[in-house]
């Protein structure tokens, strides 16, 4: 049983409490101490700088006037609250309650910290002004939001943060205070570009919001509805809700300079098809790190607190398109061109019959067009001749590009672009394999995709549903999701070599 518990600073960790208190009682033998705190013989179990364990055991030992519980603790003396908010309730809770009653397993392992290649400094941290201004008053104390990862400015004094010489990692470690043994004043010089200063101070703002003020948890799939909602917003995501991922990724560079990805162990690596940004916002279990949240926030130009105000949010969803008024003049030229082919005996006012409401639209906007495509009233035989070809070739050209882009765009499992496939998604018959459509079939036949390219396209096609829905990658799976039957050596390779690229990436 304790006698006392010296009064906690805002913001210390709770091992910085027990440096404290140990230097307080001038207890010498750590075994002592920890006997006295926890009332365990042997070590007490795992021991950990950012989460600690057996805390109802130490609230226990505290004396009877005593009103602390471990959930304060918890709460505003651990790492706890930065590494659950985007966890579900039920986990978070897990959590909390493996550090209250102890657990044979670290925390560390539980909230995804221990396997995420977004690491934790080695040795507490700490801003020279601070401990400084501390000092002044008696004694300085470790903080949490200098040990966030990412954290590299003092949000009070713009500061650079700096390591002391107290190793985290390190769990048969004493318990040292922040004092002139581990810490000094001397502020090391900022050498680093002034963006850098910025775009960490609005980060730290964010991690401030979540160690200090909020108390609510997001689950996962959640937050991937609320980052479709903000993309949708800004046009890097269509109505449904798919991702427009090239853009994304483009964009998303333009805001962060690489050298500040690289500090915040973020790089992307553009050439790599399956860079962490690109796995990010897709529905799949692996953990993320709260570090690559904020970043995605501050991208995304939204606070913190958005994330955990909001309640309602969309994310994907089935749109029936509709005939909307605004589609392109393309469009509605390439459905009159159909509707001259799939009615190859009608005149004018027969289309115009059939076509009514596309007909007026083409007929007031696109006149000599109409005029240079409609077949004439009574002059049917006539109307091979009176075809313009080379205007024609420039409006097919269009179409052809339009389409193309179309067959990309397209969900479910890709189209390899070939000439058949062009001309029908383009909507048109056979007078589209005419010769005299220079310029088009040129094009056609340089986008024709060649068999490994489309391929390579179907294996990540595969991949990346597979992703989504949750599953587990293996060659097999991919194989079969893909379409590709048999055992061909040859595709069980590249699916295996574009799969190692996935394998490597974190989240
Ligand atoms: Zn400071």
């Amino acid at each position: 049983m304790m006698n006392f518990w010296p009064l906690m600073y805002e913001d210390e960790l709770f091992v910085s409490v027990i440096a404290r208190y140990q230097r307080i009682c001038g207890m010498v033998s750590k075994r002592a101490l920890e006997m006295d705190l926890f009332q365990i013989y042997k070590r007490m179990g795992r021991k950990s700088v950012l989460f600690p364990q057996n805390l109802n055991t130490f609230i226990s030992n505290l004396p009877p006037t005593s009103r602390l519980s471990a959930e304060e603790i918890i709460l505003n003396h651990t790492m706890y609250p930065f590494f659950t908010a985007f966890m579900s309730s039920e986990k978070s809770d897990a959590v909390l309650n493996a550090m209250a009653n102890g657990n044979g397993k670290s925390i560390e392992n539980l909230v995804g910290m221990a396997g995420s290649k977004v690491k934790t400094n080695s040795y507490l941290r700490y801003c020279p002004l601070c401990f400084k201004l501390d000092m002044e008053k008696g004694e300085s104390y470790w903080r949490r939001l200098p040990q966030v990862p990412g954290a590299m400015y003092c949000p009070e004094h713009h500061f650079l943060y700096k390591d002391s010489n107290v190793l985290i990692t390190d769990c048969r470690n004493d318990y040292l205070c922040a004092d002139e043994d581990t810490c000094n004043e001397e502020i090391i010089a900022d050498e680093y570009p002034e963006y850098f200063r910025t775009l960490n101070l609005k980060y730290m703002e964010n991690a401030s919001y979540i160690i200090f003020d909020n108390q609510k948890r997001r689950n996962l799939s959640f937050i991937i509805k609320f980052y479709i909602d903000k993309l949708r917003e800004r046009g890097l995501a269509s109505s449904a809700g798919n991702l427009y991922m090239e853009r994304l990724v483009e964009e998303f560079l333009r805001f962060y300079p690489k050298d500040y990805l690289e500090i915040m162990q973020s790089s992307v690596d553009i050439e790599q098809e399956a860079n962490w940004l690109r796995v990010f916002v897709r529905n799949n279990n692996k953990n993320r790190s709260p570090l690559r949240h904020l970043l995605f926030f501050q991208f995304l130009n939204v606070n913190a607190q958005e994330l955990f105000k909001i309640e309602k949010v969309v994310g994907k969803q089935t749109i029936i398109r509709e005939r909307t008024p605004i589609y392109s003049i393309q469009e509605r030229r390439k459905e009159w061109l159909k509707l001259i082919e799939d009615n190859p005996n009608a005149n004018r006012s027969e289309l115009k019959q059939i076509g009514k409401g596309l007909h007026t639209w083409i007929y007031m906007n696109d006149k000599d067009w109409y005029d240079s495509v409609t077949p004439k009233n009574n002059i049917r035989k006539g109307r091979a001749k009176s075809v313009d070809w080379e205007k024609r070739d420039l409006e097919c050209l269009i179409l052809a590009k339009e389409a193309v882009k179309e067959l990309y765009r397209k969900e479910g499992k890709p189209i390899r672009i070939l000439p058949n496939n062009i001309r029908k998604e383009i909507g048109a018959k056979r007078w589209f394999n005419n010769k005299k459509l220079v310029k088009t079939w040129r094009y056609i036949k340089e986008t024709t995709e060649k068999i490994e390219d489309y391929r390579a396209r179907k294996i990540k096609w595969a991949i990346e549903e597979l992703i989504e829905a949750g599953d587990r990658l293996t060659v097999y799976k991919v194989q079969l999701k893909a379409g590709f039957g048999g055992s061909n050596m040859e595709i069980k390779l590249e699916i295996k070599r574009i799969l190692d690229k996935y394998d490597n990436t974190d989240y």
